[in-house]
């Protein structure tokens, strides 16, 4: 079935109120409009590139501290591995819509997975998972969330592998969880050493050194490769940081490493202009003591919409999706926008933000940073051997920015923008793998 407006899944809090659209529905309609813009016409082939290869949904019975069995319910889509494995994160998370919404949520996550990986050209494909738990505000022990955790291996252990489909950590999971299912794997299979099999692991366990700087690190070479294409020289640059954690504070550390200044930042207890600039490192030890970048000495506080529209050749919305929408799009002051954050830009905001002639780099690039070391880690487990910081960081570089640079030009080609240019690029990559194939049996 091809979805389109008609499919979109309402899904309603309990106070009766519209809080979400079916996100499967939106990553569907991106790739018709990528198809529109190929040329592709062809129902089948639409629909191939639309729905995931398959969508696993398990029941994990768990027996919990208090002797009860509770029954928690995990999914793992796999949306398409033309190109490679499936790849992609595992989240433990309660959206509001519940369970079906999750479902959905998973299958379109997946979806932008396979285009990411596609977009930079690593040769994997896109995956996406998780349980409807949410670690953060249920009561729930290392112990009964470690059980969980291998029941989910358990149930998923036929459809992953290094060779077939490789997890990685996403919302609420970390690099102690990303254990537990490597060690689930390797037990039911004849206690084989298979670290391959999932990646974000810690370094001890056969992670990737730059791992923890990947995100921000590569959302910094687009808005290096988006300074050239612009002629902005980075030297002096203004940059302004929505969100103050991994994938933001990085991208402001290496952005002051290419010559640029942050003047304005946020975190979730508000935001602040410092009209003469900082040290990302110095307003980290700020908020290291303080709990908060507010009140960093020197600063104004401001308004979200404020920071948003401020003055500044780079903005980068690093913290929550739906951030800019129309309104703040048409009171927008940046020349680049870096998306290191997963979707801070709504659909409305798009056309405004191509006609003010500011530049996107949309978030499955800008972010990509994460994805490209999570290949390079499922690399060096295949092969045993390990590569130093700089060795990693390099390769990530080549990747992203030949991405860039690849979006870049189809932009200019089709006259669009770089969300859709992106998408064009993924969806043409895999169509290329899909017809090299064909269709067996
Ligand atoms: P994080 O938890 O390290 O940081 C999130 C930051 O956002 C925190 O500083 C928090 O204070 C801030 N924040 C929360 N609510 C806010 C609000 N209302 N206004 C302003 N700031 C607010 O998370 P992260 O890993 O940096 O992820 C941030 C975004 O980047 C997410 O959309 C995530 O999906 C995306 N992303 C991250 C990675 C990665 O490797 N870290 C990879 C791809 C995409």
């Amino acid at each position: 079935m091809i979805f389109n407006q008609k499919h979109i899944i309402k899904v309603f809090s309990n106070t009766g109120i519209l809080v979400k659209h079916d996100p499967f529905a939106n990553a569907t309609k991106q790739v018709n409009d990528a198809c529109d813009i190929l040329g592709v016409t062809d129902k089948g082939i639409r629909e191939y590139l639309s729905m995931p290869n398959k969508v696993l949904r398990v029941k994990i019975p768990v027996k919990m501290d208090d002797g009860k069995i509770r029954i928690f319910t995990g999914f793992r889509s796999q949306h398409n591995n033309d190109r490679g494995p499936y790849k992609g994160g595992i989240r433990y998370f309660n959206p509001e819509g519940g369970v079906e919404y999750m479902e959905r949520e998973v299958m379109a996550l997946s979806s932008w997975m396979t285009w990411k990986c596609a977009i930079v050209d690593i040769p994997l494909g896109g995956g996406k998972g998780g349980i409807y738990v949410n670690p953060k505000t249920e009561k729930i022990s290392d112990d009964e969330l470690e059980r969980l955790t291998r029941g989910f291996a358990f149930k998923i252990n036929e459809i992953i592998g290094p060779g077939k489909d490789i997890p990685a950590p996403d919302v609420y999971t970390t690099g102690k969880e990303m254990t537990q299912i490597m060690d689930t794997f390797n037990k039911l299979n004849g206690n084989i050493s298979t670290p391959g099999v999932i990646t974000g692991k810690p370094i001890s366990m056969g992670g990737s050194l730059a791992r923890n700087v990947a995100t921000g690190l590569g959302a910094a070479y687009t808005v290096r490769e988006a300074a050239k294409a612009l002629k902005l020289n980075l030297k002096g640059a203004t940059v302004v940081l929505q969100g103050f954690g991994n994938a933001s504070t990085y991208a402001g550390i290496y952005l002051e490493k290419m010559g640029a200044k942050v003047i304005g930042v946020s975190d979730s207890k508000g935001s602040i202009s410092i009209p003469k600039g900082a040290k990302t490192e110095d307003i980290i030890s700020y908020k290291e003591k303080t709990g908060s970048v507010v009140g960093y000495p020197g600063s104004k506080k401001i308004s979200t919409e404020e920071l948003l529209t401020s003055k500044c050749d780079v903005l980068v919305p690093g913290a929550l999706e739906n951030q800019i929408d129309a309104k703040i799009a048409e009171n927008l002051k940046c020349k680049i926008i870096a998306e290191a954050a997963n979707g801070p830009t709504l659909p409305e905001a798009d056309p405004i933000i191509y006609k003010k002639n500011i530049l996107v780099i949309p978030d499955i690039l800008a972010n990509s940073g994460g994805v490209c070391i999570s290949y390079l880690e499922w690399v060096q487990n295949n092969m045993g051997y390990y590569w130093s910081f700089e060795e990693v960081a390099e390769k990530m570089e080549k990747n992203i920015t030949q991405g860039f640079k690849d979006a870049y030009a189809l932009s200019k080609k089709h006259k669009v923008d770089m969300r859709k240019a992106t998408m064009v690029l993924a969806v043409e990559r895999v169509l290329e793998a899909f017809n090299q194939k064909g269709i067996w049996p």
